[in-house]
């Protein structure tokens, strides 16, 4: 149970994959990893791609390697089932297509939204009937697979107005990393009941980071920023903004920029 997520102007793989490992203490049963293949190389048509594994998170890490990803938007999680047992389909980053008839099978290219969530949804039955009701297919017996179609379902064009919109009606405690297809520099996250933090790299080749730790970060950024009960991320590789739930920011005297050992 741990989350990793960044966007930057270079390859934020290798991040992803040690945040992970440091993240191994918390104990899990499944991890995965989704980048945003545009993010890098721009030419490239072709979105989000995962890769999971019910093995070590070493193991995913030979994967990545083997898939030779690379991408300046990416998230990875560590997984301790609740909802679901422990296997590949109901491991992390979870997609959604948007709504689409069930017999019609979809390349995983053609998915408009990854997300990595740590906790648990507890009104998931309503929500899940409700989407179900509007023609998404669900791919996972998690609670978790509920957010990433409630959030297609009311997107507009801006994720984190998404975000805002869906998490308004989640009940239960989450932390969550989100990113989409259309919007290959931009990640998004949510913080309720589970840990959350936010690293940034200034510079010349600026960063921001999402985890469940600060010390997921460690060698990476000592600059924390240490997120609240309700609190809402947008970040770019050179910006980012930190909102309460109804969207009002919050300055850096609220939010202060941290510096941990
Ligand atoms: N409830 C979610 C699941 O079972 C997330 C578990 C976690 O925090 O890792 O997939």
């Amino acid at each position: 149970c741990g989350i990793v997520g960044g966007v930057a102007h270079h390859d934020v793989v290798p991040v992803l994959l040690q945040g992970l490992q440091r993240l191994e203490y918390r104990g899990y049963d499944s991890c995965g990893l989704a980048v945003h293949t545009a993010s890098m190389n721009p030419a490239s048509e072709e979105g989000l791609h995962r890769t999971r594994s019910t093995a070590r998170v070493a193991q995913l890490q030979a994967q990545v390697r083997e898939e030779s990803l690379h991408a300046a938007t990416g998230i990875a999680h560590t997984r301790w089932a609740t909802h679901g047992a422990p296997s590949l389909y109901n491991a992390h980053p979870h997609f959604s297509f948007g709504p689409h008839p069930k017999e019609q099978q979809l390349p995983e290219s053609a998915a408009r939204i990854a997300l990595v969530h740590n906790g648990i949804i507890e009104n998931y039955e309503v929500l899940r009937r409700e989407l179900e009701a509007k023609n998404y297919v669900f791919s996972s017996d998690t609670d978790t697979e509920v957010v990433v179609h409630l959030i297609d379902s009311v997107y507009n064009g801006d994720l984190f107005e998404a975000l805002k919109e869906a998490t308004a009606r989640l009940h239960g405690a989450y932390a969550l990393a989100v990113m989409h297809r259309d919007e290959p520099h931009r990640l998004v996250g949510a913080r309720a009941g589970s840990p959350l933090v936010l690293g940034v790299v200034g510079g010349d080749s600026p960063a921001h980071y999402l985890a469940s730790d600060a010390m997921a970060l460690s060698g990476v950024t000592d600059k924390i920023v240490y997120l609240e009960e309700g609190d809402l991320v947008d970040l770019q590789a050179a910006k980012y903004w930190i909102t309460d739930s109804q969207g009002r920011a919050f300055d850096e005297q609220q939010r202060p920029v941290q510096t941990v050992q």
